[in-house]
C-alpha cells in the first residue's frame, strides 16, 4: 500500500517538441491528484535521448504548464531536493545502476554490432520468427567483456530477463495484468553513448525521487514488466502504475495534428480560456458522474482522482471545447474579463491604435461583445472600430447589397436623413438613438432591418458588429455622424454600376 500521506508524482515529457493536448492532460490530471492529495507535483525532463531533443521544447513546454496554471514544486528551473531535474545531468546514477546490476548478475555488456544485429533480425525474419535480441552475450564470460570494455570497444548494457515463468503488476486503474516472460528480450538499459533508454531511467529516477504514483500514457503497459523485473533486481519498492487511455481523433485513430488537434499555446494564440481548456481536458478521459461537465480548478482538485480515469480511450470533442469556452467567456466575472480582454487587444489590435488599450472603454463593451464570441481571437476584428476615430467605409459593392444593391444615391440619401436626426438629437443613448431611427425608417417607408444595415456599416465599417445601438452610444454623438456623413460621401462619389 502507498502512503498516502506522501503523495510524490512527477510529469515527465521528453523535450522533442511542442506539448500536445494529450501530454498536457496527463500532466494536469497528475497535478489534480498532487493537489488533492497535499502531494508534491514534479516537473522532469526526459532528455536521454539526444537525437530527438529540439531547442526551445523545454521552455515551450515550462509556458505550456504555466499558461494552464499548472504548476511544479519541483523542477528544472527552480530546482528541489531530488535534482537534477534534467535525466542529462544524472547519468552516473544510471551508470551506477547499471553497473551494480552487471555485478549481481542481472546485466551484462553486449557488443554486438549494428550490423551485426540487422542480420541477426533479418534471418528471424526470414524464419518468420518475431524480431527479438538472441541473447548472444548473455553468457559471454565477465571478465573477457570488461577487458573488452576497458579497450574502448563500443558496447551496451542488457538485463537478463528471467527466460522461465511470469512478471505480473497492478496497475491502479485495470488492475492485475501478467506477461510471460519469455516473450520479452534481454532488452538495452544503457546505451553505447552511456546515455539509459527509458526503462532503466524510470527505474531510477522515479525511486530516486520517491515518487509514489507513476501516471503514464497506456502506451507504456508492455514494457511494464521488463520494470518490474528492474526494481526487484535493483531491490527497489515498486511504485504504483496508472497508464492514462490516449485520446482518439474523430476517425478512431490516435489523436493528432491531421485531426486539427493543437498544441497547448496554440490554444492560447487562439484565444482560449486557459479555465476552460484545464475543464475540457480534465473531462476527456474522467468523468465525476454522467452529466456533471463544468468544473473549477478547485472543483476538480476536490473531486478528482486518478482511480476513476477511464480505462478506455476518449475521443476529443472540439465543438465542446468551443462551447465550453463561450460559456466560460459568458460567465466569468466582469473585471475579470475585461483584464482578459485588454490583454487580448494590446496584442491583436493593428499597432497604429495607441497603446495602452483603454481600461474603461473596454468595460464599456465588454458586455456587448462577451455573448458573442466563442474565442478570444474574435474579439479585435469584433470591436477595432471603437478605438479608432477612423473607420474606413467599406467599397459600395460591399456596403450595399440586398435592398441597397445597385442603388449607391438611394443609400446615400438614408444615410443622410439618419445623420440629421441624429445630429440635434439631445440625449445620445441607445434608447434614444433606436427610437429616432425606427421613426425616421417608417417615415421614408424602408425596412427598418434595411435602414439599420447602412447605419452599422457606416459606424463600424463591418456588417457584422456587436448591437449597433449600445456601440453607437459608445462611440458618441460627433463621431457616429462623421462617420455617417463620410460614408454618405462615399457613396455619392460611387460612378453608378
Ligand atoms: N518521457 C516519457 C514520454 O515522454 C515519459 C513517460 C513517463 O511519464 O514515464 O513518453
Amino acid at each position: 500500500m502507498q502512503d498516502i500521506q506522501n503523495v510524490r508524482v512527477r510529469f515527465a515529457p521528453s523535450p522533442t517538441g511542442d506539448p500536445h493536448v494529450g501530454v498536457i492532460r496527463q500532466a494536469l490530471w497528475t497535478w489534480l491528484y498532487a493537489k488533492k492529495m497535499n502531494g508534491k507535483f514534479i516537473l522532469r525532463i526526459e532528455d536521454t535521448d539526444q537525437t530527438r531533443y529540439v531547442e526551445g521544447a523545454v521552455d515551450r513546454i515550462q509556458n505550456s504548464l504555466q499558461w494552464l496554471g499548472i504548476t511544479w514544486d519541483e523542477g528544472p528551473d527552480i530546482g528541489g531536493p531530488y535534482g537534477p531535474y534534467f535525466q542529462s545531468e544524472r547519468k552516473d546514477l544510471y551508470k551506477e545502476a547499471a553497473e551494480k546490476l552487471i555485478e549481481n548478475g542481472f546485466a551484462y555488456r553486449c557488443f554486438a554490432t549494428p550490423d551485426e544485429l540487422r542480420e541477426m533480425r533479418e534471418s528471424q525474419q526470414a524464419a518468420k520468427l518475431p524480431p527479438k535480441y538472441d541473447g548472444r552475450y548473455r553468457d559471454y564470460p565477465k571478465n573477457d567483456a570488461e577487458k573488452r570494455a576497458e579497450s574502448g570497444e563500443p558496447y551496451v548494457i542488457r538485463f537478463a530477463m528471467p527466460q522461465e515463468g511470469s512478471t505480473t503488476f497492478t496497475d491502479l486503474l485495470r488492475g492485475e495484468i501478467t506477461f510471460e516472460n519469455k516473450e520479452l528480450d534481454d532488452f538495452v538499459i544503457l546505451k553505447s553513448d552511456g546515455f539509459p533508454t527509458y526503462h532503466l531511467a524510470h527505474v531510477v529516477d522515479d525511486t530516486a525521487m520517491e515518487i509514489s504514483h507513476v501516471t503514464r500514457g497506456e502506451e507504456w503497459i508492455p514494457s511494464t514488466p521488463r520494470h518490474v523485473q528492474l526494481f526487484n533486481a535493483l531491490g527497489y519498492k515498486i511504485p504504483t502504475w496508472v497508464h492514462a487511455p490516449v485520446i482518439l481523433g474523430p476517425d478512431g485513430g490516435k489523436l493528432s495534428k491531421r485531426h486539427g488537434a493543437k498544441f497547448v499555446l496554440e490554444y492560447a494564440e487562439e484565444g482560449y480560456l486557459s479555465d476552460a481548456l484545464v475543464n475540457f481536458l480534465a473531462i476527456t478521459g474522467w468523468a465525476l458522474d454522467d452529466h456533471t461537465e463544468i468544473f473549477s480548478r478547485e472543483r476538480l482538485i476536490e473531486v478528482f482522482d486518478l482511480k476513476d480515469l477511464s480505462k478506455n480511450p476518449s475521443g476529443f470533442d472540439q465543438t465542446k471545447l468551443e462551447w465550453m469556452n463561450g460559456l466560460y467567456l459568458r460567465e466569468m466575472e466582469e473585471n475579470d474579463l475585461v483584464d482578459i480582454f485588454v490583454r487580448r487587444l494590446e496584442r491583436d489590435l493593428p499597432a497604429e491604435i495607441p497603446r495602452p488599450i483603454d481600461w474603461a472603454l473596454v468595460k464599456e463593451l465588454t458586455p456587448l461583445v462577451r455573448e458573442r464570441i466563442k474565442l478570444l481571437s474574435e474579439l479585435a476584428s469584433l470591436v477595432g472600430f471603437f478605438f479608432t476615430s477612423d473607420v474606413p467605409t467599406p467599397a459600395a459593392a460591399e456596403f450595399l447589397t440586398k435592398k441597397w444593391k445597385d442603388r449607391s444615391a438611394d443609400a446615400a440619401n438614408a444615410l443622410d436623413s439618419t445623420s440629421n436626426i441624429l445630429e440635434p438629437l439631445p440625449d445620445w443613448n441607445a434608447d434614444n438613438i433606436q427610437q429616432v431611427m425606427r421613426n425616421t425608417a417608417e417615415k421614408l417607408e424602408i425596412r427598418a432591418g434595411d435602414f439599420f444595415s447602412l447605419t452599422r456599416i457606416a459606424v463600424t465599417g463591418t456588417r457584422i458588429s456587436p448591437p449597433l445601438f449600445e456601440s453607437m452610444e459608445i462611440i458618441g454623438q460627433e463621431l457616429c455622424i462623421d462617420r455617417i456623413r463620410q460614408a454618405a460621401n462615399s457613396l455619392r462619389n460611387t460612378p453608378a454600376s
